[in-house]
C-alpha cells in the first residue's frame, strides 16, 4: 500500500519527510508554500537537496504537492486569473525541485460566469502554463464538492479542462469526501463501481494516480466539503474497506487529509485504513 498523510512543512520542507519517518508511511503531501499567501519564503537548493537524500533514505513511494488555495484558474477576474496562473507556476517549480511526482490543484470557481466559462479559463491557464514552463511533476486536477460556483464537481467537466493537453501531463486526484457529497454515493458497491467507471470513461484509471482517503462529515450530495475521520463520517468503514481492497485501487498513492483533533490522530486514521486492507 503507497499511504500517506497530507504533513507540515513547518521548520523546512525536509522536516516533512522526518513526520514521516515517524509515522512509517511511505508517500505524502505537503503544501511548498504558505497555502494561504502569494508568496513563500524561498526555497533554497540546499533545503531542497536535503528533502531529496531524506526522501531517499526512509524509500520514500511518492510525493505530492498541493497548490496553493487562494489560487482561482476559473476566475473571470483578469488579475486574479494571472495571480493564480503565476502562485501555481511558482508551486510547480518548486515541486520539480523537489523530485515531486504530481502536484494537485482545486481548478477554481466561476463566481457568476457560468461552469462553461470557468471551465474555458482553467483549459487555457493549464495550456499556458505547460507550453511556458514545462513541468516535470504531472498535474492533477482534484474533483471538488461542488459549494458554491466551484467548478471540477464531475469528470467530464474535469476532462474538458484538459482539451488540448496530452493525459500524460494532466490527471485526477480523487479526493472521496468531495466525491461523496458531490453525489457520488460511495457507501455502496454500486456507486464505487460507477465513480470509478466514470473516471476510466473520462481520464482513464491509469490518469488516476493520488487518491485523497478523507471520510465526510456532511450528506451525499450536500456539495459540503468537511473532511472527516476514517469510518466515522457518513461515508463509513464499508466504503473505505472496499477502496483500498479495489484491485484497479493497489497501486494508488492513498493520501488523508483527515482532522487532527487532538495528537495522534493521523496515526489513528493511518491506522484505521492499514487494517481495513487485508
Ligand atoms: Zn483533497
Ligand atoms: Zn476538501
Amino acid at each position: 500500500m503507497k499511504l500517506g498523510a497530507h504533513l507540515s512543512i513547518a521548520g523546512g520542507v525536509d522536516k516533512a519527510v522526518d513526520r514521516a519517518e515517524e509515522l512509517e508511511i511511505n508517500a505524502f503531501q505537503i503544501f511548498a508554500k504558505n497555502p494561504r499567501g502569494w508568496t513563500g519564503k524561498e526555497l533554497t537548493t540546499e533545503v531542497a537537496e536535503l528533502f531529496k537524500e531524506k526522501s531517499k533514505s526512509i524509500e520514500l513511494a511518492s510525493s505530492v504537492v498541493h497548490a496553493n488555495y487562494l489560487s482561482n484558474l476559473a476566475t473571470p477576474k483578469d488579475e486574479l486569473y494571472k495571480k493564480s496562473k503565476e502562485s501555481l507556476t511558482e508551486d510547480i517549480r518548486r515541486a520539480d525541485c523537489l523530485g515531486a511526482d504530481y502536484v494537485v490543484l482545486h481548478p477554481g470557481n466561476h463566481t457568476g460566469s457560468g461552469i462553461e466559462a470557468g471551465i474555458k479559463r482553467v483549459n487555457q491557464a493549464l495550456q499556458e502554463i505547460i507550453n511556458e514552463f514545462n513541468p516535470e511533476a504531472k498535474l492533477l486536477l482534484e474533483n471538488v464538492a461542488g459549494a458554491g460556483t466551484e467548478v471540477g464537481f464531475n469528470f467530464d467537466d474535469l476532462l474538458a479542462m484538459t482539451e488540448g493537453i496530452p493525459l500524460k501531463r494532466v490527471g485526477i486526484c480523487l479526493d472521496t469526501c468531495h466525491a461523496f457529497t458531490a453525489g457520488y454515493d460511495l457507501r455502496s458497491e454500486a456507486g464505487f463501481d460507477g465513480l470509478l467507471t466514470e473516471i476510466d470513461d473520462t481520464f482513464g484509471l491509469e490518469n488516476l494516480p493520488v487518491i485523497h482517503v478523507n471520510d465526510s462529515k456532511e450528506e451525499v450530495g450536500s456539495n459540503k466539503d468537511r473532511h472527516y475521520h476514517i469510518g466515522q463520517g457518513k461515508i463509513g468503514s464499508e466504503g473505505f474497506a472496499r477502496l483500498v481492497n479495489h484491485s484497479q485501487m493497489k497501486e494508488k498513492v492513498l493520501i488523508i487529509e483527515t482532522p487532527i483533533d487532538d495528537n495522534g490522530d493521523d496515526e489513528l486514521n493511518l491506522k484505521t485504513l492499514r487494517n481495513l486492507g487485508k
